[in-house]
C-alpha cells in the first residue's frame, strides 16, 4: 500500500471566539497557516523527511507574529522572553529540546540541532544558548521576540493575578469590557507529520503563558508531555494549559493508549483531550497523525488555530469549534 504523506500544524488553542475576530483577522491567520502547510507539504512531496517537514514549519510558524513562539512570543513576568522547543523523530526514537532560551532566533532550529548532534536531550537557559552558539545557529537581540499585540496583552494580564494562555489574552484584548476568566488563558505552535518512507515527527515551540514566572516551563519542550514521535504508534503536538499537559504525560499518553489499548488514534487523543485532561482543568488540544495518515485535531477550548495538508491535496485550515 502507498503512503500518502500527511502534515498537521496549530498555532495554539484557546477562548478563540467568532465575534471577537475580525474577518481581516481571520483571513489572516488562514492564509499564515495555508502557506506553511504548502511549505510543509512541498519538503515531503521532495522526498523529505517527516523531521525535516515539522521542523521547517515549526520556523516559519515562529517566524510568524500572529503566533506564540519565536518573533511573536508572549512576555514573562518581568516583561522578557524565554522560549522553549522540542522535536521528536518517530522513526529512531531521538528527540531534542531546549527550554527558557532568550536570544535563539529560532528556538526549534536548535532542538533539532540537540537531536542531530548531541548525546543529550534536553539543554536549558545559558547552556542551551551556549550550544545553539556551538552549533553556528543564528542570535537575535531579545527585542526581536517584541510585538505590540503580546506587550498589549502582558500590560493586560500584569493587572490582574494570574497568567494567560495566548489566544485567550487575545480575546480579552478584543472584549475590553469582559471580566478575566482565570480559568480561560491559552498560545503554542506545533506539527506533525508523516513522510513517504512510512516515518513520523513532532515538533512543538511556545513562548508559554502570558505573565509567566521566569524560570517556568510548560510542557512544550518536555518530550513525553508537548511532543512526541513514535512510528509504531503516531506523532503528537499539544497546546493548552501546560502545567496540566505536564501532569497527564499528554502526548506521549496518546501513543501509549495505542501501544496498550490497541484502539485508534481518534479515540485514544479524544480520551486524552476531552476526558483525562478535563479532570484536571486541562484546557487545550493537540494535533496528531499516525502510521496511516489518519489525522486527529481535538481540542477542548473554544477555538485551535490547524489545518493538515496531504501531498497532492489543497491544504484544510480552521479556526472555531
Ligand atoms: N502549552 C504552552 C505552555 O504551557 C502554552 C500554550 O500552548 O498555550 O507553555
Amino acid at each position: 500500500m502507498s503512503i500518502k504523506p500527511v502534515i498537521a500544524i496549530h498555532g495554539g488553542a484557546g477562548t478563540i471566539v467568532r465575534q471577537a475576530m475580525s474577518t481581516e483577522a481571520e483571513t489572516r491567520y488562514h492564509a499564515a497557516l495555508n502557506e506553511i502547510l504548502s511549505a510543509g507539504q512541498n519538503v515531503l512531496a521532495d522526498g523529505g523527511s517527516a523531521l525535516d517537514a515539522v521542523t521547517e514549519a515549526v520556523r516559519l510558524l515562529e517566524d510568524c507574529p500572529l503566533f506564540n513562539a519565536g518573533h511573536g512570543a508572549v512576555f514573562t513576568a518581568a516583561g522578557t522572553h524565554e522560549l522553549d522547543a522540542s522535536v521528536m523523530d518517530g522513526a529512531t526514537l531521538e528527540a531534542g529540546s531546549v527550554c527558557c532560551v532568550t536570544r535563539v532566533k529560532n528556538p526549534v532550529l536548535a532542538a533539532r540541532r540537540v537531536l542531530d548532534a548531541s548525546e543529550h536531550v534536553m539543554f536549558t537557559a545559558a547552556g542551551a544558548e551556549a550550544f545553539a552558539q556551538s552549533q553556528g545557529l543564528e542570535f537575535v537581540d531579545p527585542s526581536y521576540f517584541h510585538t505590540d499585540a503580546r506587550y498589549q496583552q502582558w500590560l493586560n494580564a500584569r493587572g490582574t493575578s494570574g497568567t494567560m494562555l495566548d489566544h485567550d489574552a487575545m480575546t480579552k484584548f478584543a472584549f475590553d469590557n469582559d471580566p478575566i476568566d482565570p480559568r480561560k488563558k491559552l498560545g503554542t505552535v506545533g506539527a506533525v507529520a508523516l513522510d513517504a518512507h512510512g516515518h513520523l515527527a513532532a515538533a512543538t515551540s511556545t513562548g508559554g503563558i502570558t505573565n509567566k514566572q521566569a524560570g517556568r516551563v510548560g510542557d512544550a519542550p518536555l518530550i513525553g508531555a508537548g511532543c512526541y514521535a513514535n512510528d509504531a504508534t503516531c506523532a503528537v503536538s499539544t497546546t493548552g494549559t501546560g502545567e496540566m499537559f505536564i501532569r497527564m504525560l499528554a502526548a506521549y499518553d496518546v501513543s501509549a493508549q495505542m501501544e496498550y489499548r490497541c484502539v485508534s488514534l481518534e479515540e485514544a487523543s479524544n480520551d486524552v483531550v476531552m476526558n483525562k485532561l478535563p479532570r484536571i482543568e486541562g484546557r487545550g488540544g493537540l494535533i496528531a497523525v499516525d502510521a496511516k495518515g489518519n489525522v486527529v485535531l481535538p481540542f477542548n477550548t473554544e477555538g485551535m488555530y490547524r489545518g493538515y495538508a496531504r501531498v497532492g491535496d489543497t491544504p484544510v485550515t480552521a479556526i472555531y469549534r
